[in-house]
């Protein structure tokens, strides 16, 4: 597989650790979208578009977020830590819908995106630049992994 396109929308919240949501395109023909650049504390990390999991109340089958303490439609209080944990005991809030299945595709994304981004951040001081259109996700930026 070759990543052979890259699109970078840098986001300019100077405070949030969320630098950019992009799109990779593999071999000219599958896009993939809502990727992140977030700035994590060793350096630029690639997080893979995500979505937040949920689970059903017990009592009235509502949908509520795993760190709902009360259902949201029927306020039922709700058990803590129903989140699956991960290796390293932290709770599983995002699933992954799609990423790689191996350490080095994992690589090639991370460094593809990563060049892609530090570009577009070049580019951005330029006083003609013109920011790429693109829609923005409205979710949360994922804990880092
Ligand atoms: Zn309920």
């Amino acid at each position: 597989m070759e990543i052979t396109e890259v699109r970078v929308k840098l986001i300019t919240n100077k405070d949030d650790r969320l630098k950019a949501f992009c799109s990779i395109t593999m071999d000219n023909e599958f896009v993939v979208r809502d990727i992140k650049v977030i700035e994590g504390t060793n350096g630029y990390f690639v997080a893979m578009p995500s979505r937040k999991m949920s689970d059903h109340c017990e009592k009235c089958g509502g949908k509520n977020h795993l760190r709902a303490k009360f259902c949201n439609n029927c306020g039922t209080q709700l058990a803590d830590n129903r989140a699956r944990k991960d290796a390293q005991g932290r709770m599983k809030l995002h699933a992954d819908i799609a990423h790689p299945i191996n350490a080095e595709c994992r690589k090639k994304i991370q460094e593809k995106v990563t060049a892609a981004f530090k570009e577009e951040l070049e580019r951005s001081k330029q006083p003609d630049y013109k920011p790429v259109e693109m829609d923005e996700p409205d979710d949360e930026v994922p804990e880092i992994v």
